[in-house]
């Protein structure tokens, strides 16, 4: 790729990792100068990935790399960029070996300069773009695995009086699934008539909040003259982290399936609900489900190619007890001693707030409105003698 070598230029300097290997003959040098160093600077918006893995159109990764050359030339062997992603699992199934707990694949390299060249004393940027598919993982901490991106420019000198440089910068890609749909569930508990209706957002965000409207319908049984009365109602929100884990290619004949329950949230009430014992009699609650408690949570993940999978699942339990209808408005209650516990469990989506921005597919163009629609006319032209357009003369076709 051909480089722009470009006038002296001040980029606000973002925070990078830069490693500086110094080599035994450098130490005892004390020159604090180094003869190369790297910058990079990101232009694209952080990189989120609007929609499910299967609808998303990805992500745009644009940016400059910037080489800057202090020594007076400098004989290059080359310079090279990768955009990794990297999979570490944290319970390997084979104790310390490196490549069972890290997987790095190489999405994208950019071999900036191939060919050995002398690179005098300047300033030397490579521009770079990358559409990250929408199918990818977000970065992920989980409790069995994580999932990270991150840029790495290495630039190696050919000369040995100079050290190569390398500079890693992290890159976090998220997914936002953007919607204001509300999902609504029925369940059912035979072989009671007793039914459920549940309604929540069809997305929540990590550390937030939300409401989850519960309704109880067939309260009364009027053929036995019974009803049920709530007594105790609970919710526990649960992260589910799955790991089919194969292990490196030494290591390969022993794959494990991991699986980690982590309660995120949970509360109970033993009173705030509505009762309504008209018609077929109905029971109404509103559950609000909290996740701003310090126990660190991830987004939704589903990434079939590491074996990675991570769910939210919401439990909602609700006691009930079985009692003789009062008779004469008496509001003494004569329980029949029948008591059940109604277990619900839905799947809650969490997903990352998608903010103000869009896809970059969606972007319209840019409009100027200096731009004329159509090219000047022949008329506006001022010929090169300046002959005045009078003195053109007119043409009369017979
Ligand atoms: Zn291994």
């Amino acid at each position: 790729m051909p480089s722009l070598q470009l006038p002296r230029y001040s980029p606000t300097l973002l925070p990078v990792k830069e490693t500086w290997a110094m080599t035994p003959s450098h130490k005892g040098s004390g020159n604090s100068i180094r003869p190369i160093e790297f910058n990079l600077v990101i232009e694209s918006p952080p990189l989120i990935c609007y929609g499910a893995r299967t609808q998303s159109t990805g992500a745009l990764l644009s940016g400059l790399l910037f080489l800057y050359v202090n020594a007076y030339s400098i004989h290059m062997k080359s310079v090279t960029l990768e955009l990794v992603q990297e999979i570490t699992v944290k319970r390997p199934s084979v104790g310390s070996c490196k490549d069972c707990v890290h997987h790095v694949n190489v999405l994208k390299r950019w071999d900036l300069l191939k060919n050995p060249t002398t690179l005098q004393r300047s300033e030397y940027g490579y521009p770079i773009s990358h559409l990250l598919h929408g199918d990818m993982p977000a970065s992920t901490t989980s409790s069995l695995a994580c999932v990270s991106y991150y840029l790495r420019a290495n630039a190696t000198p050919l000369c040995k009086d100079v050290a190569p440089i390398t500079l890693t910068r992290a890159l976090p890609l998220y997914r936002s699934i953007v919607t204001t749909d509300v999902r609504r569930c029925l369940r059912v508990f035979p072989p009671t008539s007793l039914n459920a209706t549940a309604s929540f957002p069809a997305v929540a965000f990590p550390k937030s909040s939300f409401t989850m409207d519960l309704q109880l319908n067939n309260v009364l049984n009027r053929e036995k003259n019974t009803r049920w009365q709530l007594r105790k109602l609970s919710w526990r929100l649960d992260e589910i982290s799955k790991l089919q884990h194969s292990g490196c290619d030494k290591h390969s004949d022993s794959p494990e399936q991991l699986e980690d329950v982590k309660a995120i949230a949970f509360n109970e009430m033993r009173k705030g609900w509505k009762t309504d014992y008209s018609n077929d009699g109905r029971i109404e609650a509103e559950l609000e489900i909290s996740t701003l408690g310090d126990i660190p949570m991830c987004c939704n993940v589903l990434a079939p190619e590491f074996g990675l999978e991570v769910e939210h699942v919401l439990t909602v339990e609700m006691l009930v007890l079985e009692e003789h209808m009062p008779v004469n408005g008496s509001r003494q209650s004569n329980p029949t001693g029948a008591a059940r516990i109604l277990r619900m469990q839905f799947s809650v989506e969490i997903t990352e707030r998608g903010g103000l921005g869009i896809s970059w597919d969606d972007e319209v163009p840019p409009t100027y409105d200096d731009v004329p629609i159509s090219p000047p006319g022949y008329d506006r032209i001022v010929p090169a003698q300046q002959i005045p357009t009078q003195q053109i003369e007119h043409l009369t076709i017979n």
